[in-house]
């Protein structure tokens, strides 16, 4: 389809670049991205895919925007303190972007929704704080084949990797994680606190990388989790092999 010309405008600075362009400024008009929890990872996700003019952005939540949210989660405002947090960001994501088709899912993600779900989107991000879900998010992205980018935080700490479990030669988040710590080992937000601008950059580097997911565009975060510390304001990058023996992805390819 050809661009209107307020898009021209609007996606003047991707068009320029030569590694996206319009045909890969189409690509991600045409693309569908389920983001799971509308929450301080997900907001900056949200927001910058939005921009990005991402399609169909899928939006996983059961949750109402809280005060206690606002110090991070900055997708929702005061005025909709009460809401669902889907509502919330289905109308924060218009004003940003009349070009994307928001797709609400006011649920919880479990055992039984989550392949339904994952399979009517292209990639998935996750800023879940649950082991549980991202487990049920990881297992169902590598039976449908779905790249899962994935990232979480601590109190001043953040983790992000891609995950692509359903390639013989890529781990899946099940391969890194075999199961979830002892409950109460890793505190949530809630309990422990978080610097709220550490999910903005841990949640900007997702859309970034789900981006470059869908334009193949430089070098893939798959068999790779970055780690940052922000007291130190350090950065590193370790290597994640698959695991043969994964309960998930072990038996496939
Ligand atoms: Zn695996």
């Amino acid at each position: 389809m050809p661009f209107t010309d307020a898009q021209i405008d609007r996606y003047a600075r991707h068009l320029i670049l030569k590694e996206i362009g319009g045909a890969g400024q189409q690509k991600l008009l045409a693309t569908r991205v389920l983001v799971v929890g509308a929450g301080g990872l997900g907001a900056p996700v949200l927001l910058y895919l939005a921009a990005a003019g991402v399609g169909t952005l899928g939006i996983v939540d059961f949750d109402t925007v809280d005060l206690s949210n606002l110090q991070r989660q900055i997708i929702h405002d005061t005025d909709n303190v009460g809401l669902s947090k889907t509502e919330s960001a289905a109308k924060a994501l218009a004003r940003v972007n009349p070009d994307v088709k928001v797709v609400l899912h006011n649920e919880k993600l479990d055992a039984g929704n989550a392949r339904a779900l994952i399979s009517q989107y292209d990639i998935v991000a996750d800023g879940t704080d649950s082991f549980a879900t991202r487990f049920i998010v990881n297992e169902a992205c590598v039976l449908e084949k779905k790249p899962l980018v994935s990232a979480a935080v601590g109190q001043f700490d953040g983790q992000l990797a891609t995950w692509r479990g359903f390639e013989k030669d890529k781990p899946c988040y099940q391969c890194f994680m075999p199961e979830a710590p002892p409950p109460g080992m890793v505190p949530t937000c809630e309990q422990a606190g978080v610097l709220g601008a550490l999910t903005g950059v841990m949640g900007s580097l997702q859309a970034l990388e789900v981006i470059k997911e869908v334009l193949y565009l430089g070098e893939t975060m798959a068999g790779r989790l970055l780690i940052y510390d922000a007291l130190s304001t350090a950065f590193r990058t370790v290597r994640v092999p698959p695991d043969p023996e994964c309960a998930v992805c072990g038996r496939m390819g």
